[in-house]
């Protein structure tokens, strides 16, 4: 067994350069930029916000990140890559909810499985944005799935106990 004391040994923060000159136009605009604050990526750990499985984001996915894919310099990791991806899967079926809905509105309106389904990937969304719960879409979809669901109520009333 390793002891704790030479469990990590070679566990420094990789650091390479960065090139700000590749940046996004919009991270141009930024104090880091202005003042050549960022000479280096640093890996740096971060916590999953949902998770909490400890994961870095090395230096090496940064400069990809705002080089490459000229993300903006302040954005920073907070998910873990399979709760990044199982998020951007919820996001692509909401986009798909969105734009079915664009175009059968009518019908959609009272089919209480499309619009529960819609309901649950807007609250299963929360687990991983934190910042703009979509509540007026979410109360939306509740009244129309109460809505759709009353005629089918009335119809087979409870019998009386
Ligand atoms: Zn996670």
């Amino acid at each position: 067994m390793t002891s704790p004391d030479h469990a990590f040994p070679d566990l420094r923060p990789a650091c390479i350069p960065a090139e700000p000159e590749r940046w996004s136009a919009k991270s141009k605009t930024s104090l880091p930029y202005q003042l050549g604050w960022v000479k280096h990526y640093t890996d740096k750990a971060y916590v999953c916000r949902t998770c909490g499985t400890s994961c870095v984001f090395t230096a090496q996915d940064q400069m990809y990140a705002y080089e490459v894919k000229k993300a903006y310099i302040d954005q920073q990791r907070t998910l873990c890559r399979p709760c990044w991806n199982h998020s951007n899967d919820i996001a692509a079926q909401l986009r798909s909810c969105a734009s079915k809905w664009a175009e059968e509105k009518t019908s959609l309106n009272n089919n209480v499985a499309f619009l529960t389904e819609w309901l649950e990937l807007l609250k299963q969304r929360e687990r991983y944005i934190f910042t703009n719960p979509d509540t007026a879409q979410k109360n939306m979809l509740i009244k129309l799935i109460r809505q759709a669901a009353a005629p089918a109520l009335s119809s087979s009333p409870r019998a009386p106990s």
